[in-house]
């Protein structure tokens, strides 16, 4: 075992930085300043005044350094290892894309900045919605939601204003038992009831079933494709013909896009909205809270009402303009586009701007956030889509989903497969085979801590008892998948009494999580120290 990383090394205590406090020891240093002081009293009112912070940790600069470098290691992430949570695409970001979103032109634009003085801005956005629209097969694409949850709100509230606007409005949204959580919630905060469906035998949705539950008091269908059993939703088509048929739509949860980038399009499958998780596929890094971004694309039917504001580009004759940059295509459509002309901005509404926000979309359902999305998150995506090109994310497609089989045909001889059949970007196991020694799903995932992993998602999704959900991602080569599968096979056939105390080489052993849960203590106080 002593080959895995994180079995060895240097791992520091480090306690809490109010213990580290020890009075009189002072974080710098510099000579005083020869400028005037102003006395916090003369200008704040001595009420408002604090004399003294209770339990102010008093520490060195040193101190403070090594309290944070020290805490920083105790993180697993990406940079550090594999980390195989499923439907959530933990892949590695190439960190170019890191140093152009810190590209000062980007990273100090300001929202309020007239449309003249931001053409590159407005431009990439533009670009990104079209490239964005061709790898989903979409007509149109809003880059304003702020994450994949927003993004199904969006669908949603389009949706409804859809039917709203031909004055029979819709109540209800079919959604299959495989769903992300986050759709049933989207779908009541936009004022609409989630109507459950049963996934079949074979762990995808049939089209009987569809049929049985669409009516026309259905807005639609919110389908996940491929589904978080990782499975292709084969009879796509045939279940967007019958909700078609009855006048509704199909929302696609695109959040994870890794399994079809350029290989196929959900909008030549029939769906008509889709949104897309740029924090999982397309290159900002993803955990931690954010921010990320969750565009939305849509067919032509749908299009008015987009969130406001929209980008537009003005037509202009390309004779008109010389081609000092042509916007380069990603594919075929985008070498008919316009280039910027250069120092021609005349700031706001000036006549040379190319792309502008429009506001005028009367029946848009409004804004769904301040300004005009997570700006340096569509940043991210953009320059990851134009420095792989169509070939290089078909690639990444392709090796999603390969590198998922690979895991999944190496562990089938060990875990429990509920549903044997060829997987998209993750597989999803449990943990039969193992209780039957003593053990189950939650003292596996704390065991893989041993080894040096990430664990995968658990429990999840709930149509597997005691879900093990994987997915590598395309950033793990055969040599890391080799080290993931053994570490599980080993598990398998460790001691019961050994898994079930893991993890034993993290520094804190398995926590209470009920009591965490129960009784947080989000607080220090000097007066309960300990
Ligand atoms: C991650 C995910 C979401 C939610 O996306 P957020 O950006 O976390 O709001 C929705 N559906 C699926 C399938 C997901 O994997």
């Amino acid at each position: 075992m002593s080959n895995y990383i994180g079995t060895t090394g240097l791992v520091m205590n480090e306690p809490l930085i109010f213990e580290r406090s020890s009075e009189g020891k002072r974080g710098i240093d510099v000579p005083k300043s020869d400028v005037g002081d102003v006395r916090p009293e003369e200008v704040i009112p001595t009420d408002l005044l604090r004399t003294n912070i209770e339990g102010f940790p008093e520490v060195s600069e040193v101190d403070v350094v090594r309290h944070f470098v020290r805490i920083s290691q105790w993180n697993y992430g990406v940079d550090t290892g594999m980390y195989p949570l499923g439907s959530c695409t933990m892949k590695y970001n190439p960190k170019v894309n890191e140093d152009i979103a810190r590209l000062p032109g980007f990273a100090r634009t300001h929202p309020y900045q007239p449309e003249g003085l931001s053409q590159g801005a407005l431009q990439l956005m533009y670009e990104l919605e079209r490239y964005l629209a061709e790898i989903s097969g979409m007509d149109s694409v809003t880059l304003q939601p702020a994450a994949g949850a927003q993004g199904e709100l969006c669908g949603m509230l389009m949706m409804a204003a859809y039917f709203s606007k031909t004055g029979k409005p819709r109540r209800k949204v079919i959604i299959p038992d495989t769903a992300h959580g986050t759709n049933p919630a989207s779908v009541t905060l936009a004022g609409l009831t989630a109507v459950p469906v049963k996934t079949g035998h074979e762990g995808i949705l049939t089209p009987d079933a569809v049929m049985a539950v669409m009516d026309e008091d259905t807005a639609g269908i919110m389908i996940t494709n491929p589904n978080t059993l990782g499975l292709f939703e084969r009879h796509i088509k045939e279940i967007s013909d019958i909700v078609h048929k009855k006048g509704g739509f199909v929302y696609c949860d695109g959040a994870n896009m890794n399994a079809l980038l350029g290989i196929a399009r959900l909008g030549d499958m029939g769906v008509d909205v889709v949104h897309m998780n740029l924090h999982k596929t397309f290159s900002t890094p993803h955990g931690g809270g954010g921010p990320g971004a969750g565009p939305v694309g849509v067919k032509k039917e749908l299009e008015p009402f987009l969130p406001i504001p929209r980008i537009v580009k003005k037509n202009i004759n390309p004779v008109t303009f010389p081609h000092p940059h042509p916007t380069p295509p990603l594919e075929g459509e985008g070498a008919k586009e316009a280039p910027l002309p250069q120092g021609e901005d005349e700031g706001e509404g000036g006549s040379s701007c190319i792309y502008k926000f429009i506001y005028d979309s009367p029946d848009s359902i409004g804004r769904l956030r301040a300004f005009y999305g997570n700006f340096g998150v569509l940043v991210r995506a953009y320059a990851y889509i134009r420095a792989m090109g169509p070939e290089g994310l078909r690639k990444a497609g392709e090796m999603a989903v390969l590198n998922a089989n690979y895991v999944k045909e190496g562990l089938k001889s060990h875990y429990h497969l509920p549903y044997n059949q060829p997987c998209m970007h993750e597989c999803v196991f449990s943990d039969k085979l193992q209780l039957e020694k003593g053990f189950n799903t939650l003292d596996i995932a704390k065991r893989l801590m041993d080894y040096g992993f990430h664990p995968p998602t658990v429990y999840f999704p709930l149509v597997v008892h005691d879900a093990i959900m994987i997915e590598p991602t395309e950033s793990e080569d055969k040599a890391g998948l080799d080290g993931f599968i053994d570490a599980m096979k080993r598990i398998a056939e460790e001691e019961p009494e050994l898994v079930r105390s893991a993890p034993h080489k993290t520094r804190v052993g398995r926590l209470d999580e009920a009591k965490a849960a129960r009784k947080p203590v989000l607080r220090w106080r000097p007066s309960v120290k300990g």
